[in-house]
């Protein structure tokens, strides 16, 4: 834990929060401005800041915990669709430095708007960023 986090300090029960789920590696808990109607985050109990950092049974548990409770979401409130996403670093909006994903239900006509320019790649562009990614992986 780190004492400084605030998302630390909510896993430990400092600070309250409308939780829905928590398991041995993983916790969730309503974000207390939502975009919609049960926006939910999805965290490791583990203070780390980017996806990276997480191994093994973390990892994993992660992995499940999100798949679990955006089952849940679906399931409880019915939504049209859902997105799932995690902010890392600053520059993404990241605000809290403790990982987390968000689930954030959808309706048709919501109104929540992800607007992004759509970058122009020249195809030469495409395969030498594809090359540079796969060798790292
Ligand atoms: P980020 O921008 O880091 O991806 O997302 C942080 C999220 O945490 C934001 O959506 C924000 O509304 C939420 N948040 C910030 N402070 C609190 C808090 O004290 N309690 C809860 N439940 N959510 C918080
Ligand atoms: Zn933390």
């Amino acid at each position: 834990m780190s004492v400084d986090c605030l998302f630390c300090r909510i896993i430990a029960g400092e600070i309250p929060s409308y939780n829905v789920y928590e398991d041995e590696f993983a916790f969730a808990f309503l974000d207390i401005n939502p975009i919609a109607r049960g926006h939910t985050l999805v965290l490791p109990r583990v203070h780390v800041t980017k996806l990276a950092e997480l191994e093994g049974e973390a990892l994993s548990g992660l992995a499940a915990a999100l798949q679990r409770v955006a089952a849940g979401v679906e399931k409880a409130l019915e939504p049209e669709g859902l997105n799932i996403f995690i902010n890392q670093g600053e520059v993404a909006g990241q605000v809290i430095p403790h990982l987390h994903a968000h689930i954030v239900p959808r309706e048709k006509g919501d109104g929540v708007r992800f607007e992004t320019p759509v970058v122009k790649l020249a195809e030469e562009e495409f395969g030498k960023v594809s090359e540079l990614i796969s060798k790292t992986i």
